[in-house]
């Protein structure tokens, strides 16, 4: 394919860690690039703790187990997600409830997740899909409401940014009598009217985040946790560990689990934290790009980016109008042959065989038709703007047709 949808990117010290991390010999998950990567990462998102992982699957079941979901539990998950949101709750032995998705965004619908909410529900998933955050306001109201923990699967978000007017005690709080002492996260004031800059993984009670090999940084596969509580952090980090007494060695008090990253993955990782803002950039620019060429097209719709969000682009994605005379497979195709690789949009969980009998708690009807129509544009760091050019003319020439 001479244009990839996703490919990884070592334009800085990757190969020097790399080589550093073999040469020293500590290979496995013992070793320095361990609690450099998490301390780094912690920094980047502005919380107090970070957990490295082996992939963004088992983060997922780090942070529920770290939040103790249980067996009969229920965990709120859009439907308009991979495949990873869903199994990890699953796994848990609690049940998904899928909700619809917003019809610009492609996030959870805010609004209809009160709705979702019974005596049972624990905790809800966020997914930040393809790189835009979702609208927290009102999710962080809803959550201090009925009193459930907030999982922010970020797993498509690195660095991407919320802003609000208020603080997030003061929008969780707006409802109701300020819990004392509660939430006192740190949030960056910025000037102007959108006052506070919130880091995605900041945004709930814990975070994932995928290391897998196209996400926006990498190391193959590895995954990052990111929390504010002390509690939550020290819980998942003996799951993470095989359940180890971290006082008594070889004494296992629970069944844990082995989710380490190792040292190599690491290196690899730290490397790619310390350029993540050209990866970024790199994104951003290519967005811009495909926004200006495409934006005209009126077979096309463009992805949005609401005003107080900066999003992380780590899929540049279109929708295919009806009023375009081609399937939306058919113009995947079409691309192709002409070297452009696309990914078609998920499945919606609740179409998937194991979560099939979802079907009956609802329908879908905005994750089922996005999902339909919807098309994942090469989006990998080394594109130029010629590249982005040659695209675009290719996908209006083959949708105006
Ligand atoms: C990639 C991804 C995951 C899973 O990450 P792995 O590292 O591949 O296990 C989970 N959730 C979402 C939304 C993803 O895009």
């Amino acid at each position: 394919m001479k244009y990839p949808v996703a490919k990884p990117l070592f334009h800085g010290n990757e190969r020097k860690y790399l080589l550093d991390a073999f040469d020293s010999s500590w290979i496995s998950s013992t070793g320095p690039y361990i609690d450099r990567t998490e301390e780094a990462f912690a920094h980047y998102c502005g919380t107090q703790y970070a957990l490295t992982c082996s992939n963004g699957t088992t983060a997922l079941h780090l942070a529920l187990l770290g939040i103790g979901i249980e067996p009969g539990d229920e965990v709120i998950v859009p439907t308009f997600t991979f495949v990873s949101t869903a199994n990890a709750v699953k796994y848990c032995g609690a049940t998904p409830v899928f909700v619809d998705c917003r019809k610009d965004t492609w996030n959870i619908d805010e609004s209809l997740i009160e709705d979702s909410i019974t005596r049972k529900t624990k905790a809800i998933i966020i997914v930040h899909v393809y790189g835009h955050p979702c609208e927290m306001e009102p999710i962080w109201s809803v959550a201090k409401k009925h009193g459930i923990k907030i999982v922010e699967d970020a797993a498509e978000a690195h660095g991407a940014v919320l802003y609000t007017v208020q603080s997030k005690e003061q929008i969780a709080n707006s409802r109701e009598q300020r819990a004392e002492g509660e939430d006192q996260r740190p949030q960056s004031r910025v000037p102007g009217p959108m006052r506070y800059a919130h880091m995605v993984g900041s945004l709930g009670d814990v975070a994932t985040f995928s290391l897998y090999g196209n996400k926006i940084i990498t190391c193959g596969e590895g995954g990052l946790i990111t929390t504010n509580d002390k509690a939550i952090y020290e819980n998942m980090k003996q799951l993470r560990g095989q359940g180890l007494d971290p006082q008594k060695r070889y004494w296992f008090p629970r069944i844990g689990y082995n989710y380490r990253m190792t040292n190599i993955q690491a290196a690899i990782t730290l490397a790619q934290l310390e350029d993540i803002d050209w990866h970024l950039e790199q994104r951003r620019r290519i967005a811009t790009s495909y926004n200006n060429a495409l934006s005209p097209c009126e077979h096309i719709e463009i992805p949005a980016e609401l005003d107080n969000v900066r999003h992380a682009y780590w899929m540049y994605s279109i929708l295919i109008s009806s009023k375009c005379m081609l399937s939306r497979d058919d113009v995947m195709k079409k691309l192709f042959e002409k070297g452009i690789e696309t990914r078609p949009f998920f499945y919606p969980m609740h179409q998937l065989p194991p979560y099939s009998d979802q079907q009956k708690n609802g329908n879908y009807p905005v994750a089922d038709k996005i999902s339909a129509v919807g098309i994942n544009l090469p989006t990998n760091s080394a594109l130029t703007a010629n590249d982005v050019r040659i695209i675009s003319e290719a996908i209006i020439e083959i949708v105006d047709a």
